[in-house]
């Protein structure tokens, strides 16, 4: 466990104005409120935080995020209140300590993972500032490197499933590499213990009998480039058995019929020479055709830039290729992360947790796959949205602003047509109350109800408004037609006739009307 003053140190390291004093309190603060409670593996309960607290400053993060870090399990597991961080700490860290525990809360309420992708959505809608899903991804990752202490086999395998299916993902999503490497291996290791470790197996055995091929495949490739004149770092390494078997998985192949088990990465000074290097390369290698992908021109939606290729290399085995400056790696390995930056001089008084915010919903905005465009409108994106769990846990995704009514409409059309109250959290609340992210709500319906016109004044989603005004039509409707009907036949009595439904008939073209209702 890193000690205070390590901490400490580390985070000067890289942020000379880092506010020590806080740093040294918040430490004391969660070695104190912790006291005792132990962790599953034995430890002493606060190694956690401070681990987490640790992830953090190796991600180089702000002095409000290490003390996030430090103090994110204090409010739900111990005696310490909101309020008594917020005096201690300061408004900016009592929201970020607020952000973690609402987040860990929701994750309690929520065991399924089929609707893993409104859950991702969830937890990005509740992080409404970014520093609060790193501290969660921290967070996360420590409790996947203690998962084999926890006893109950079932859990562990859910806590895996969740971190591949949910954090892993976010971590990609917010282009942070490393960490969604770290956290996938890790749940692999815990779903599919059998598979990772032949992986591992047959890895070691083809790292014997080949000697150290990747050292050998590195120096011929920097050599290859420097004949060519280009200056470039080269590391090598193998994939992580995770990707190997996604591979088998995807291919259906066999070990041994994969061979581009290598990845070798070429780091350069500027994008010209990512160009000049990829032209070396493809001059000297065979190209293995359908491998080159130019994510400079065109990055990828999380800002991830690079040049992909693959070539039958130095040792005659497929190896696969990335190329990119020092700037692009930065932000491949650590992803919004990589923008924080002290060394740019972002003026504090700007905010830079704003600015984050801001890319990161950017980032969020082109990530949306197509079948979200089919889904929803554009206006309905997902970060103009609130997520809400039944009282069985499904979670339904509603615009911002969304009521009762329409949850009710957005789970059943019937169950909309009926709805006489609703609970909120086990509140009763009135209809048109907004509903807020990861509320749990519960619809009271009653046969004896229809949709009311007053509700079309506060409903949000197309669907509810719909049906209500569908309703109301209907109803309109069928007031018009009584009254239509009773002035004719009083136009009939005035002439003396018998009033019969039958002899208007002929008279409906006159009129360009189709059926007797119309008229
Ligand atoms: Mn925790």
């Amino acid at each position: 466990m890193m000690r205070q003053f390590e901490l400490v140190e580390r985070v000067k390291s890289y942020d000379p104005s880092a506010d020590e004093d806080a740093l040294n309190r918040a430490y004391v603060f969660t070695v104190k409120a912790h006291g005792s409670q132990k962790r599953a593996s034995g430890d002493p309960y606060f190694s956690h935080p401070v681990e987490v607290a640790g992830i953090l400053a190796g991600m180089r993060l702000d002095s409000s995020s290490i003390i996030t870090g430090l103090l994110h399990d204090t409010v739900e597991d111990t005696l310490a209140t909101l309020e008594e961080i917020e005096r201690l700490f300061g408004p900016e860290i009592a929201r970020l300590v607020d952000g973690v525990t609402k987040l860990s809360r929701v994750e309690l309420t929520s065991g399924q993972t089929k609707q893993a992708e409104n859950f991702r959505k969830l937890v990005l809608a509740m992080s409404e500032d970014i520093r609060v899903l790193l501290v969660k991804l921290a967070d996360r990752l420590h409790n996947m490197r203690t998962l084999r202490f926890i006893k109950d086999a079932d859990k562990r395998r859910r806590i895996a499933r969740e971190t591949m299916e949910i954090y892993a993902q976010l971590a990609e999503r917010i282009g942070m590499h490393e960490m969604k490497d770290q956290l996938e291996d890790l749940a692999f290791a815990e779903l599919h213990p059998d598979a990772r470790e032949g992986i591992r197996a047959r890895l070691a055995f083809l790292r014997e009998k080949g000697g150290d091929v990747v050292p050998r495949v590195i120096a011929e490739l920097r050599n290859t480039l420097k004949e060519g004149g280009v200056d470039a770092r080269v590391t090598g390494r193998e994939k992580s058995p995770y990707s190997v078997w996604r591979k088998m998985q995807r291919k259906d192949v066999g070990f041994e019929q994969l061979s581009d088990i290598m990845a070798f990465r070429v780091v350069v000074d500027t994008v010209e020479q990512c160009y000049q290097a990829l032209g070396v390369m493809h001059s000297r290698y065979p190209v293995v055709p359908g491998r080159f992908k130019d994510y400079i021109s065109t990055p990828k939606p999380n800002q991830y830039r690079s040049l992909h290729t693959g070539v039958i290399g130095p040792e005659r085995q497929r190896i696969e290729m990335q190329i990119r400056t020092r700037e692009m790696h930065e932000v491949a390995e650590l992803g919004v992360a990589a923008h924080w930056s002290y060394k740019e001089g972002a003026p504090k008084t700007e905010g830079p947790q704003y600015r984050w915010l801001r890319e990161l919903l950017d980032i969020l905005e082109h990530a949306s796959g197509p079948e979200e465009f089919l889904e929803h409108t554009r206006l309905e994106m997902f970060q103009d949205q609130v997520f809400c769990f039944t009282p069985k846990g499904d979670l339904f995704a509603l615009p911002r602003g969304a009521t009762p009514v329409d949850f009710a409409y957005a789970v059943h059309s019937e169950i909309g047509d009926t709805c006489v109250g609703a609970k909120i959290n086990g509140r009763l609340v009135p209809l048109r109350t907004p509903l807020q992210n990861g509320d749990q709500v519960e619809i009271v319906t009653s046969k004896a109800q229809t949709p009311s016109p007053t509700w079309e004044r506060f409903v949000v989603t197309g669907k509810a408004r719909a049906r209500i005004r569908r309703f109301i039509r209907t109803q309109q409707r069928q007031q018009y037609l009584d009254l239509g009907k009773a002035i004719v036949q009083k136009a009939f009595r005035q002439e003396g006739q018998d009033f019969a439904e039958k002899a208007l008939e002929p008279v409906l073209k006159d009129f360009e009307a189709e059926t007797l209702e119309d008229l």
